[in-house]
C-alpha cells in the first residue's frame, strides 16, 4: 500500500480538514520506521544537550562619538552565550526596544541550533518585511546565534561556512583631500604600508554640509563646513564642476603615482542621473576600480544605461534592506560589487546567500564597514568573506584603543590585511565591565543637509 492508499484508508477518502490533516501526518509519522537515533539525538544521548534561548540582553554604548547597538544571546548552557550586532547608528533606541520588547519574548525558550528557522520567523513577524530597523534587530539575534554555534562547535564562524578560501581580507585606504597634491602623500605613505586598493575622495569625506553652512562656490557648486567644522566641496546644481575635479584626482594619481594600484571613488549618490552618466564615461580611461553609489537607491533603473556605456567597476548597496533591490542588479549583471551594509539588511543569514548568490554572477563583496559598524559587525563581515570565493575588498579602518577595549577580540590587521583571530564563534566579545565607560545618550542623529536655496539634500 503506497502513501496515498494509506491516507485515504485512514481518512476514508474524505477531504482533509487543516486539524484532520495535522492528525493524519502525525499518525503516519508515529507509523513510519524509526531510525534508531537521528545524527541530532544521538550526538546528545552521547551528552550535548539542547540548548535553549534562556535570556536576551540589549547593550546600547556609544563609542568615539558612534551609537552601537549589540545584543547578547544567553543559552541553557551555563556560560554559553553570542553576541550580535544590530547598529543603526542613527536610530539605536529604536533597535533596541524591538530587541527588548518583540524579540526577546518571542525567542526565548526556542531552539538556538535553529539559525535559519529563527531567521525567517524573525523576518516575517512584524508582517511588514526588511525596515531598517527590524532588520538590524534580528542581525543582532542571527549573529548572535552563529557565534554559539561556532562557540558550541568549538570552531570559527568560517568554519560552519565552508571553512577558510583565503588567509585575510586586503583592505581598502580611504584618501581624503582637498587637492589631488594633497592625496600624493596618503597614498604613498599608505602604499608603503602594504595597500594597494584606495577610495579617494575629493574633500570632507564625502560629507555633506551642515545646514547652512554653505556658499556657492565660483564654479556654481557649494562650498561649506560640515557640523565639525570639515570644509565641504558639495556639487549639488554643478555636475561639471564635480566632474572635472574627479578627471583632475584620477589623471594626477595615474600620471604622478601609479597604474599599478586601484583606485576607487564614492559619488555618494549627488550627481543628477544624467551628471552620474556622464561622470561614469568620463573616468573610466582612468579605469576605476569602482565608482560607487552612482544613483540613489530610487533611481537603479540607470544602470542599465551606465554599464551599457561604459566599463568602469560599479559598487552599489550601502542603503539596501531587501533583497528586490540588489537582485535585479546583481542578476542583470548591472554591478560588480555589492556593498550592502550587513545588520541593515538583515545580517549574516542573509548575507550568505546574498554572497553566494553574487558568486554566480561575477559580483563581488565589498560589505559596508565604516565606524558606524561595531567590531562584532566587522566580525560579521570578515567571517563571510574568509569563507567565499567572490570576496572583493575589506572595507575598514582599524580600531581605536577604546574600541578594542569595549570589544576584546576585534579582528587584526597587518600590513592592509585584516586577519581572524580564529577563535571559535565569532571570536570576539563585548566587556560589560567596560561598557558602563562608554554609556549611551540616548541621542540619535538626523542625516541630511539644505542646499544653498533651501531644498532638502540626500545625504
Ligand atoms: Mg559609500
Amino acid at each position: 500500500m503506497d502513501r496515498r492508499d494509506t491516507l485515504k484508508a485512514i481518512t476514508g477518502g474524505a477531504a482533509l480538514s487543516l486539524a484532520a490533516s495535522k492528525e493524519v501526518f502525525a499518525q503516519a509519522a508515529a507509523a513510519a520506521p524509526q531510525p534508531a537515533a537521528s545524527g541530532r539525538a544521538r550526538a546528545r544521548s552521547g551528552g550535548v544537550p539542547a540548548l535553549k534561548i534562556t535570556d536576551i540582553k540589549t547593550f546600547m554604548t556609544k563609542v568615539d562619538g558612534t551609537n552601537m547597538i549589540n545584543v547578547k544571546v544567553y543559552t541553557s548552557e551555563p556560560g554559553l552565550y553570542g553576541i550580535g550586532c544590530g547598529t543603526h547608528a542613527e536610530r539605536p533606541t529604536i533597535v533596541a526596544d524591538t530587541v527588548d520588547k518583540y524579540l526577546k519574548p518571542f525567542l526565548i525558550g526556542r531552539n538556538a541550533d535553529e539559525i535559519e528557522k529563527i531567521w525567517q520567523q524573525m523576518w516575517i513577524a512584524p508582517y511588514w518585511r526588511a525596515s531598517v530597523d527590524a532588520n538590524n534587530a534580528m542581525a543582532a539575534i542571527d549573529g548572535a546565534l552563529w557565534d554559539i554555534m561556532g562557540k558550541r562547535c568549538g570552531v570559527p564562524v568560517y568554519d560552519l561556512l565552508g571553512g577558510k578560501v583565503r588567509n585575510g581580507l586586503r583592505m581598502l585606504y580611504d584618501v581624503q583631500a582637498r587637492s589631488p597634491q594633497a592625496m600624493d602623500d596618503q597614498i604613498r605613505k599608505a602604499m608603503a604600508g602594504g595597500y594597494d586598493h584606495f577610495r579617494i575622495y575629493l574633500a570632507g569625506g564625502g560629507q555633506t554640509p551642515a545646514a547652512g553652512a554653505v556658499e556657492r562656490s565660483a564654479g556654481g557648486g557649494s562650498i561649506g563646513r560640515t557640523a565639525t567644522g570639515e570644509q565641504v566641496f558639495d556639487i549639488h546644481g554643478n555636475d561639471a564642476e564635480y566632474i572635472k575635479r574627479l578627471c583632475d584626482a584620477f589623471e594626477y594619481i595615474r600620471k604622478n603615482i601609479s597604474w599599478d594600484i586601484e583606485i576607487g571613488h564614492d559619488v555618494h549618490e549627488r550627481p543628477s542621473p544624467r551628471g552620474a552618466i556622464m561622470l561614469a564615461k568620463a573616468v573610466e580611461q582612468y579605469r576605476p576600480f569602482f565608482v560607487e553609489d552612482l544613483f540613489a537607491p530610487e533611481d537603479i533603473e540607470y544602470y542599465k544605461i551606465v554599464r551599457a556605456q561604459s566599463s568602469i567597476g560599479i559598487a552599489m548597496g550601502e542603503l539596501f534592506v531587501n533583497q528586490n533591490e540588489w537582485l535585479p542588479l546583481v542578476a542583470n549583471r548591472y554591478i560588480d560589487i555589492i556593498r550592502t551594509h550587513i545588520s541593515a539588511a538583515g545580517g549574516l543569514n542573509m548575507a550568505r546567500k546574498m554572497a553566494h548568490t553574487c558568486e554566480f554572477f561575477g559580483v563581488t563583496t565589498a560589505w559596508h564597514g565604516p565606524q558606524n559598524v561595531s567590531p562584532v559587525g566587522h566580525a560579521v563581515n570578515m567571517h563571510i568573506d574568509l569563507s567565499i570565493y567572490n570576496f572583493g575588498i575589506c572595507e575598514g579602518k582599524g580600531f581605536t584603543d577604546a574600541i578594542k577595549e569595549l570589544f576584546p577580540g576585534c579582528p587584526e590587521e597587518v600590513k592592509g590585511i585584516r586577519y581572524s583571530n580564529d577563535k571559535p564563534g565569532l571570536g570576539i566579545d563585548l566587556d560589560e565591565k567596560v561598557a558602563a565607560k562608554f554609556a549611551p545618550d540616548g541621542k540619535g542623529s538626523n542625516r541630511g543637509a539644505q542646499d544653498p536655496d533651501g531644498a532638502p539634500k540626500r545625504p
